[in-house]
C-alpha cells in the first residue's frame, strides 16, 4: 500500500564515477547531469526519488533482480536491455572511445594490436571490446568503476581504455593524463533504465517528465550546468 499516492518514492540506482553524469563532488555529495535530470523529472512529475549510487554493473544487477526501480547512469539503449528492463526515451548522444596515456606510443586502434587493454564491466565499451578482441588479440581487463580503469592505464599497466565519449573528453578536460585516439564505435542514446513491474507507473511518468524538462528549457540548463555553452 502506498504511503502517500501523491508523492511515491523509487530507489533509482546510478553509477559511481562517471562524470559529468554522476560523481561525488568535492563535498562527497552525489551530483551531476544524470541526478539533477532525475530529480528535475521527479519534482515535475510528482514524485520522490531515492538515489543510490552502487557502480554501474551492480545497478543494472539490481534492477534485474528488481531491488530497485530503475536506473540513471548514462546506461545506453541497446536491443538487450529493452527486452530485461523498460526503458526511457532518448535523453543523450553517447558513443565509445578508446583513450592511451598521453605521450603514448599508441595512436591508432592498429597499434594496440597485442596488447592489454582496459574496460568496465557490464558497459557497452565492454561489449565493444569484447567484439574486436579477437581481431586485435587484445589482452581484456575489466574494473567496477571508471577511475581505476583510467588508472591503469596512467600507471603503464593497460595500453588503453575504452570508455563512453562524453565522459572521456570530460575527464581528460578536468585533468586526466589521457588521450582519445579512436573515433566513436556504437554510436547510439542514453535511456533510463525502468523495472518492467513499473512499465505502466514509473516508466510514462519518467518519459512525461523528460518531455517537459526538455520542452522548458531545464534540460538545456542542467546539461549547460556541467559542459558550459559550447555543449
Ligand atoms: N553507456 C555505457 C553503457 O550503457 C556505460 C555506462 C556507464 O559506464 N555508466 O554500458
Amino acid at each position: 500500500t502506498p504511503v502517500n499516492a501523491a508523492e511515491q518514492t523509487y530507489t533509482i540506482g546510478t553509477d559511481v564515477t562517471f562524470p559529468p553524469f554522476e560523481y561525488a563532488n568535492k563535498s562527497n555529495k552525489y551530483v551531476g547531469i544524470d541526478i539533477d535530470i532525475m530529480n528535475a523529472i521527479a519534482k515535475a512529475e510528482g514524485f520522490k526519488v531515492n538515489i543510490k549510487p552502487l557502480g554501474f554493473n551492480a545497478a543494472v544487477q539490481s534492477l534485474e533482480a528488481n531491488q530497485i526501480d530503475g536506473v540513471i547512469a548514462g546506461m545506453s539503449i541497446t536491443p538487450e536491455r529493452k527486452a530485461k528492463f523498460a526503458m526511457s526515451n532518448p535523453y543523450y548522444k553517447s558513443g565509445v572511445v578508446g583513450a592511451v596515456k598521453t605521450g603514448s606510443k599508441y595512436h591508432t586502434l592498429n597499434s594496440l594490436r597485442g596488447q592489454r587493454v582496459a574496460v568496465k564491466t557490464g558497459t557497452s565499451a565492454a561489449d565493444y571490446v569484447h567484439s574486436i578482441k579477437d581481431k586485435y588479440h587484445l589482452k581484456v581487463v575489466t574494473f567496477d568503476d571508471s577511475n581505476n580503469m583510467y588508472q591503469d592505464v596512467i600507471t603503464g599497466n593497460s595500453a588503453a581504455c575504452f570508455e563512453d565519449e562524453p565522459v572521456m573528453q570530460y575527464g581528460i578536460a578536468t585533468g586526466l593524463s589521457l588521450k582519445i585516439v579512436t573515433k566513436p564505435a556504437k554510436s547510439g542514446y542514453y535511456g533510463i533504465a525502468i523495472a518492467k513491474s513499473h512499465a505502466n507507473d514509473l516508466l510514462p511518468k519518467v518519459n512525461a517528465g523528460l518531455k517537459k524538462i526538455k520542452a522548458n528549457g531545464t534540460y538545456a540548463k542542467i546539461v549547460r550546468k556541467y559542459l558550459g555553452n559550447g555543449s
